[in-house]
């Protein structure tokens, strides 16, 4: 039950970057038993397609690009899906019948991967997917909105609600607020009813941080003195994904007996922590990658009661390499989507 991407793709071609990337027009094929094939509408860039196309992810080429996308259905031979019917792609490729799957934990699969990593993509006019990876597009959201929201979101979701259990009331402090997965990171915090505070580099970042419900926003160099101060001696919660680079004030930043919840390190992949200032700290340290299918419909349900991702640009398919270069000079605030057909 391979992911097949046809039509008009966008192909990592070579490991040179964004110009490694071209346009390429595959032939289209009826949907095979188990799978189902979608008119992808809107596809939407995340920071790892910019690792595959720079080789760092070791993938081979050929491969289309981008795990998140949205669309309508041309084809279920199942017919559990009609033509029509309005769907969001769940990034994630695993085989759904190891006891881990079975269990409802796809993340503990060994054959996890993501979309547009360890299969093909959705920045295609046509992609052939499992069927269980498809779900209801929720209501009220653009087609971009609907692409922008799958992998950040369900990254986000399982780092806070299942891994930190962040509770109404609590506090949360995002690091590096400009990445996708922060500002999702920073709407479900306010969507749990928690005290957000975030850090960025950038003012400009941090006013967007700001728009989103984070209460109080710090620079990046030396947060965690102005942050204890802004928390009563720290926060509950660390959300991180910078690594090294802002690793260590991200334990100081912790209260005692505080969780800190990483899904990345793009900073680099080796960190000095303090060890005595964890256990002194009683601090949890919880790592954490994508989601299982049923914390995706636990990020749908509250799509519905409101809950949005930010859409920062939409490119058209055609310019690709635009898109992953606005994504490289991270000038971005939430998603850089592709838009794929009208
Ligand atoms: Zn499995």
């Amino acid at each position: 039950m391979n992911v097949l991407s046809q039509g008009r793709c966008a192909v990592f071609r070579e490991p040179t970057g964004p110009s490694g990337v071209a346009i390429e027009q595959r032939p289209r094929t009826s949907a095979a038993s188990g799978m189902v094939a979608v008119e992808i509408r809107s596809a939407a860039l995340n920071h790892l397609d910019l690792w595959v196309v720079a080789g760092a992810q070791r993938v081979a080429p050929p491969r289309v690009l981008c795990a998140d996308g949205a669309g309508v259905v041309a084809e279920d031979p199942s017919g559990r899906w009609r033509p029509g019917d309005e769907v969001v792609v769940y990034p994630v490729s695993c085989c759904w019948e190891c006891d881990a799957c079975r269990a409802g934990q796809q993340v503990l699969c060994p054959r996890f991967g993501i979309l547009g990593e360890h299969t093909d993509g959705t920045a295609c006019e046509l992609l052939h997917v499992p069927a269980r990876n498809l779900f209801p597009r929720p209501p009220g959201l653009t087609w971009e909105e609907a692409a922008a929201f799958p992998l950040t979101f369900l990254t986000a979701w399982r780092m806070v609600v299942t891994r930190a259990r962040l509770r109404a009331g609590e506090t949360m402090l995002v690091v590096g607020a400009g990445a996708g997965v922060a500002a999702a990171a920073i709407a479900i915090g306010r969507h749990l009813g928690a005290r957000v505070l975030a850090t960025s580099r950038s003012p400009a970042k941090r006013q967007r941080a700001a728009d989103l419900g984070a209460e109080v926003t710090f620079d990046s160099s030396g947060f965690s003195e102005p942050v204890r101060q802004a928390s009563r001696g720290g926060v509950d919660v660390v959300f991180e994904h910078v690594g090294p680079a802002t690793l260590p004030e991200s334990v100081r930043s912790l209260r005692r007996g505080g969780r800190l919840v990483f899904c990345g390190s793009t900073s680099g992949v080796r960190a000095e922590l303090n060890l005595p200032r964890l256990f002194f700290g009683q601090a949890d340290l919880l790592g954490s990658t994508m989601g299982n299918a049923a914390e995706f419909e636990e990020v749908l349900r509250a799509m519905g009661q409101g809950l949005r991702p930010t859409v920062d640009s939409t490119y058209p398919l055609e310019d690709v390499r635009s898109a992953l270069e606005r994504l490289d000079h991270a000038e971005q605030f939430g998603k850089v989507t592709l838009r794929v057909s009208a």
